[in-house]
């Protein structure tokens, strides 16, 4: 008989599970590396076409899958997933391999491997996370020339154990029933784990040794609260967690039916809850949410196909964004790529998260910024007052002034041209490097409104790398030497009158906005699936309460 175990773990989608293990492993693909015949060479590619037809028919089943049962995003991430199949450049390269006498499977593997290469050399979270995506395409590609059909156990009710998953095992297992997933590696920003988020299926990741520790058909609990895998409950553990989940699934139908209601403190306070929103797809959850607008529009999405989006793609996107917040504002950030985030720009460099990052680049390439602006002034010009303008990863008072100075450049450009502008645009600045929150009074002079980022301020505060899963215990949203520079952040906005919101992840616990409005924060924007929880929380709470709780915190 087994003791009960637990595994410290990182939790990547929130929730609790109790079911039983099933280890998932994939099946092993072998490569023929022998020289084919000259002769062989048509049969080959006859080969490769028949599989490739037989991928892009299993991805396009997998994407409608995505798209009726979990969402557009999800969905739009299988779509990539075929345009990769569909790559001429790839075609083109597997073609003539095997016209230098390889076989189809070795042809396959070494043009993935060419492409694979680059990415793990760049050395970049986000890069290594889209490994997975790619080495998930090369694998049905072989796996279709050597087998005819995939086929998975039962998984009803079942905790997913593997080393890792790629985004469309998660929709096609997911398909089959399982409660939770545990992977031994993945992080929390790959694909997989933004699926596993829009799907509610409790996700942890970082799960060191959960492969070997568990056995096929035990009982198990997943609390991705704590972050614990619980090997071999005992009766008491087991009864613990039926009532946590029973709990955890009344305060979730609580929550869901105050949604409706004004966001309002306990003492009649209004606070502001708003969307952070990254993808097209995710627009329609804004007024569902019931968000006062939008407060943080990522548009890094245009960096998703390795290149930005034209003028005219990009101010369709946030003309959209305007139409979809009803009569309230929406900020939009300028392109944050460096750090962990997507670049074809980027050289590679020792420190990303310390280099050429946001604001950084933008300055430097100009061009790529002045297209960006003409994007959102256009938006501006049609919709007058809706729209905001957000520099990420500020650190000196000359990036904001001359930020404002290509402002001032484009809406001259605007008005030789004849075209509407907004005269007003108010240009704001993330506060989310340390130096800026120790400088806030002199940010307020040259910034028309703050948003403090309380994902990167974290880690540029406690030297903690925001994805590295060795150190995330370390990686504390809630402490107190963060919480110092929000509060003279906020402390420096009220002296000069200007705006000021959260817009990281910090916001969307609700443990954390309590503390946030007790400091004076009436403004907070979060992923748009938190803000029925959040405004539940400080619905029932009364600002002096707060207000004593934040104090004790710092
Ligand atoms: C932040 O740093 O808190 C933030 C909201 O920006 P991002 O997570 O996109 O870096
Ligand atoms: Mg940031």
């Amino acid at each position: 008989m087994n003791e009960e175990h637990r595994i410290e773990a990182v939790s990547a989608s929130p929730g609790i599970a109790i079911g039983t293990v099933h280890k998932y492993r994939r099946i092993r693909l072998e490569t023929d590396s022998r020289t084919i015949d000259p002769a062989e060479c048509d049969t080959h590619i006859e080969r490769f076409a028949h599989a490739l037809d037989l991928v892009e028919e299993e991805l396009h089943r997998i994407a409608s899958l995505a798209r009726t049962e979990i969402g557009e995003n999800s969905s739009a991430i299988i779509e990539t997933h075929i345009q990769m199949l569909r790559d001429p450049e790839l075609k083109k390269m597997i073609e003539s391999q095997i016209r230098k006498l390889k076989t189809v499977d070795t042809a396959v593997f070494d043009a993935f491997e060419t492409f694979l290469k680059r990415l793990r050399s760049a050395g970049n979270a986000f890069f290594a996370e889209r490994i997975s995506d790619i080495t998930d395409v090369r694998d049905r590609i072989l796996y279709r020339l050597q087998h005819d059909a995939s086929s998975h156990a039962p998984l009803k009710g079942s905790i997913l154990i593997a080393d890792d998953l790629t985004p469309t095992e998660v929709v096609e297992l997911s398909r089959l029933g399982l409660k939770a997933i545990v992977l031994v590696a993945g992080g929390l920003t790959s694909h997989a784990s933004i699926i596993a988020r829009s799907m509610s299926i409790p996700k942890l990741v970082a799960c060191k040794g959960a492969v070997g520790s568990a056995s096929e058909g035990d009982s198990a609990i997943v609390d991705a609260k704590t972050g614990q895998l619980i090997l071999y409950p005992t009766a008491s553990t087991l009864a613990e967690y039926q009532s946590k989940w029973e709990a955890l699934q009344r305060h979730r139908a609580d929550v869901e039916s105050q949604s409706g209601l004004p966001s309002i403190t306990a003492c009649g306070v209004e606070i502001a809850l708003r969307a952070n929103v990254e993808f097209e797809s995710e627009l329609h959850h804004v007024m569902a949410s019931g968000a006062m607008g939008i407060g943080l529009l990522r548009t890094e999405s245009f960096f998703m196909d390795t290149q930005q989006g034209t003028v005219a793609s990009q101010q369709n996107f946030y003309e959209h964004a305007v139409e979809a917040s009803g009569h309230h504002s929406v900020t939009i950030r300028l392109f944050d790529v460096g750090g962990d985030k997507i670049t074809d720009l980027r050289e590679s460099e020792a420190n990303p998260f310390l280099g050429w990052r946001g604001i950084r680049i933008l300055l430097d390439r100009k061009e790529l910024l002045r297209e960006q602006l003409r994007a959102i002034l256009g938006a501006a010009g049609t919709y007058p007052g809706r729209i905001r303008i957000m520099a990420p990863m500020v650190t000196l008072l000359d990036e904001v002034r001359e930020l404002r100075l290509e402002v001032d450049r484009v809406q001259q450009e605007r008005m030789i041209a004849g075209k509407p502008i907004d005269p007003d645009v108010p240009i704001g600045i993330m506060v989310e490097v340390p130096a800026v929150a120790l400088q806030a009074d002199e940010f307020a002079a040259v910034s028309d409104f703050f948003s403090i980022g309380t994902n990167d301020l974290t880690q540029y505060t406690l030297a903690v790398d925001r994805g590295n899963p060795l150190i995330s215990e370390l990686y504390q949203h809630h402490h107190p030497a963060v919480f110092r520079l929000i509060r003279m952040t906020i402390e420096a906005a009220d002296r000069k009158g200007i705006p000021v919101a959260v817009c990281g992840e910090l916001a969307s616990d609700p443990d954390a906005a309590e503390l946030l409005v007790g400091l004076g924060l009436r403004d907070l924007s979060m992923s748009p699936s938190s803000i029925a929880d959040v405004k539940a929380r400080l619905r029932s709470s009364r600002c002096d309460e707060m207000r004593a709780k934040a104090t004790v915190f710092i």
